[in-house]
């Protein structure tokens, strides 16, 4: 099999979706990517882009006659980036499976518990353990690992610096998901995820936002990567206008996302996480702002992919 390896944006918009003619160029779902990477497919959080990525998916296993399985990462519990997932129809189908990393936030004592507060009666009709697909949901922290290996259909989760495990052989592996906490978004933090797949490697780096002289651990997580999809949810003069300055709010500016594709050497860099007062010609000026501090960037919209290989 031809190598594979794809990115592809089903929602790219930050803090709640929007419509209207002004939005229908780069799209107005809430944060959704899907990383295909060999025979594996990977959904990076579930904001409201998830539901089209579900409906595709279902229209292509039905093609294929093969039961649905959907392996979800989830940066953090911000209703933009879980609003898709009482929508995303395979996770009501008894014949699907639905697997959910996310990290433990807040008071909760596991991820799938702060799941369960949101995804129940008051706030949404049918609690989630109603839902029929076989679910598992798992609580991922910096220290664990997820290797999915050649020939085994599920991937196994290692603490991947402790004495006792043993590493899969890099042969054997066909794509690897890391993941790094990031501090810097109120209040819980965020993950930032990287995929490793036939030696290229995409970075998921939404809601997080920059320090003096840039990220420094974000900067060394990235390093060289093929792909970096980064925050960019305003620009220098808005995050610096006042008296309403976004400083503080958890998210980057174009300036800081080209700062650290820069730092970290990454070839190409996605504009991400697009403020929902942005139109269409807002973020046409985006992407021009976004080439003269990084030539290699672009600006992400609902339905683009990329080929990594
Ligand atoms: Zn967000
Ligand atoms: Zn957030």
């Amino acid at each position: 099999m031809a190598p594979h390896f794809s990115v592809t944006f089903y929602g790219c918009r930050g803090s709640f979706p929007v419509a209207g003619p002004q939005f229908q160029r780069y799209g107005g779902a809430s944060p959704c990517v899907v990383v295909r990477a060999g025979t594996r497919t990977i959904i990076l959080d579930a904001g409201s882009g998830i539901i089209a990525h579900g409906n595709a998916m279902l229209a292509e296993c039905k093609k294929n006659k093969v039961a649905p399985v959907a392996d979800i990462f989830i940066t953090h519990l911000h209703l933009d980036h879980l609003i898709g997932l009482p929508y995303f129809n395979p996770i009501y189908m008894p014949q699907a499976s639905v697997n959910i990393w996310g990290p433990r936030m807040g008071s909760y004592d596991s991820f799938e518990a702060a799941l369960n507060t949101f995804i129940h009666p008051p706030f949404f009709p049918v609690p989630l353990y109603e839902m029929q697909s076989s679910k598992q949901f798992t609580d991922i922290t910096e220290a664990h690992a997820v290797y999915y290996l050649k020939g085994q259909s599920r991937p196994v989760m290692l603490l991947k610096h402790h004495p006792d495990t043993v590493l899969p052989d890099p042969e054997d592996i066909e794509v690897e998901v890391h993941c790094m906490r990031g501090y810097n978004h109120p209040k819980s933090g965020v993950f930032i995820y990287k995929i490793i797949h036939d030696g290229k490697t995409v970075v998921y780096a939404t809601d997080t936002e920059g320090y003096v002289h840039g990220d420094q651990r974000l900067t060394a997580f990235a390093k060289d990567a093929d792909v970096l999809i980064h925050d960019a949810m305003y620009t220098n003069n808005r995050y610096l206008s006042m008296p309403s300055s976004t400083q503080g709010y958890g998210h980057s500016t174009v300036e800081i996302a080209a700062g650290v594709a820069r730092r970290a050497n990454v070839k190409k860099l996605f504009l991400f996480h697009h403020d929902p007062g942005s139109t269409d010609d807002a973020l046409d000026a985006v992407g021009e702002l976004g080439k003269q501090e990084f030539e290699n960037s672009e600006v992400a919209r609902d339905g683009l992919t990329y080929d990594v290989i």
